[in-house]
């Protein structure tokens, strides 16, 4: 049950959701699924790309929350500027 269609690509290659591309399939990496091995829907740049934008969204959920019900003296691990600009947001 694929939630996005692929198109038909050559034998030996895979396609990628995130660059759409039809790129070879070491360019992929593996992932267990219920005990099987599947590949990912992206190549590795784009599961690091992914994963980074990931990152930096739950870095500033974290920082907007902080700045609301933390008050600033007891508030770690959200930067400077940051704290700045979302106290200017309000
Ligand atoms: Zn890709």
């Amino acid at each position: 049950m694929a939630n996005k269609a692929s198109p038909p690509v050559p034998e030996g290659r895979k396609w990628c959701h995130g660059c759409e591309t039809a790129l070879p399939v070491e360019r992929f990496a593996k992932r267990s699924c219920r005990g099987r091995t599947v590949s990912q829907s992206r190549c590795r740049p784009c599961l690091a790309k992914q994963k980074q934008e990931q990152r930096v969204a739950a870095r500033e959920r974290f920082a907007s929350w902080t700045v609301r019900y933390v008050p600033r003296r007891k508030r770690v691990g959200v930067p400077e500027e940051l704290d700045s600009a979302l106290l200017s947001l309000r």
